[in-house]
């Protein structure tokens, strides 16, 4: 028998990538599944960005390039933080990896050790608090119900603050609830960060272009200047030009934790992708106008899945300002018994017996922090989603 390490057995596997690939799965045996359950546009990316992959694997770019990225790629990364978030940054205070989870992970086991604190505001992305603990470090949690509108307030961050604190993590536009700052509001958690020098803040702001109604954007190190040598603001071309599988995310941060993080980089990936790179480059300089369609299409889907969800009985759905999440509520229907006989005691029964019984596949809310909910993407085809909708509300009529 294989004994695993210590530190692989302190986490759990992932939720939003398990539950994807249960889904991929049975629609491989020919199941029929509608699979809500990653967060992932459905759009192609662009093809200017594919055009610029192919011709880096024809000119010969397929070589390895400079740990935290390609000069070019940083050169356009500052550039993008300078146009859009006011960030008065140069490219040697950014760092380019395979996706805005390795930036993520790198800055946590790069800075993190036993003893130390990272305040996660709940319900969080799945992968922060296993990657603090995979470092040895604790994850505090930080209630922000519905109540809150799933936001952290000024009296909650300052209670969650210790003398062992290192990190608060911010996540806006929110993974799972949608949920975003105002400037104000992030201001308000600037102040109080500001009585506690030793505390960083990683923002990460991967769905930043994913924001409706023109609700503006704004990262903490914006909001609030003093704070920003210490905060490290993560950001990707994933959900912003369709590009998950490609694997490129950057940030921008002190450059002391970058030095750290290029380290742990050179002993595990070294580069990312050159290919990705270099369509990441025109992802970042090329024109995004098909960003203000997409947007129209999420926010049709938005309010569609949004409004059925409210109209079926014993599910309560808030909603979001961005992403393409909704993070209803299924408490009422604890209790039941579904059609095909399973006993729905919490969010996970819900989604395990709606996906076995009905073909949809969710996640449940514990697996983000916060129990009672569960999350459903809503970037999925009009079609899909008015399928799943039905199915959801047929699940929910037959529980008794
Ligand atoms: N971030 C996406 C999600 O939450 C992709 C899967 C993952 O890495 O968690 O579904």
């Amino acid at each position: 028998m294989i004994v695993l390490s210590k530190a692989l057995q302190r986490i759990k596997p992932s939720a939003t990538v398990g539950i994807s690939q249960m889904a991929r799965k049975m629609a491989g045996e020919g199941r029929d599944v509608i699979a809500l359950s990653a967060g992932e546009p459905d759009f192609d990316t662009p093809d200017a960005i594919k055009e610029a992959g192919i011709r880096a694997i024809e000119g010969g770019r397929t070589k390895y390039t400079n740990v935290d990225g390609i000069v070019e790629l940083k050169r356009a990364v500052a550039e993008k933080f300078r146009r859009d978030n006011d960030l008065d940054v140069q490219a040697e205070d950014c760092f380019v990896a395979a996706g805005g989870k390795q930036i993520i992970f790198n800055a946590l086991l790069a800075t993190l050790n036993p003893g130390d604190e990272v305040i996660v505001p709940t319900p969080y992305w799945v992968s922060y608090p296993d990657i603090v603990l995979l470092a040895g470090a604790k994850p505090v949690f930080a209630d922000c119900d519905a109540k809150s509108g799933f936001k952290l307030t000024p009296e909650i961050l300052a209670g969650s603050i210790s003398k062992n604190t290192k990190w608060l993590i911010i996540n806006s536009p929110s993974n799972p609830t949608g949920a975003a700052y105002s400037r104000d509001e992030l201001k308000a958690l600037g102040e109080v960060l500001l009585e506690y020098p030793w505390v960083h803040v990683l923002s990460d702001d991967i769905y930043e272009q994913l924001l409706y109604e023109g609700k503006e954007f704004f990262t903490i190190a914006q909001a609030c200047p003093e704070l920003a040598p210490r905060v490290l603001t993560m950001n990707g071309v994933s959900k912003s030009h369709a590009m998950t599988g490609w694997r490129i995310g950057y940030c921008v941060g002190p450059r002391p934790i970058l030095a750290a993080m290029g380290k742990l980089q050179a002993q595990s990936t070294t580069n990312p992708s050159s290919i990705s790179q270099w369509a990441a480059l025109e992802a970042l300089n090329g024109n995004n106008d098909f960003l203000a369609e997409w947007r129209e299409v999420f926010l049709r889907r938005r309010n569609f899945v949004v409004r059925e969800l409210n109209a079926i009985e014993g599910l309560d759905c808030l909603m979001p300002d961005g992403a393409f999440y909704v993070f209803p509520s299924c408490s009422d229907h604890f209790g039941k018994t579904s059609k095909g006989g399973r006993p729905i005691d919490n969010d996970e029964d819900f989604v395990m017996a709606l996906l076995a019984e009905n073909g949809v596949a969710l996640v449940h809310g514990a697996a983000f922090g916060m129990g009672g909910h569960f999350r459903l993407s809503y970037a999925a085809s009009d079609n899909d989603l008015k399928k799943a909708l039905s199915r959801i509300r047929e699940f929910c009529q037959g529980l008794r």
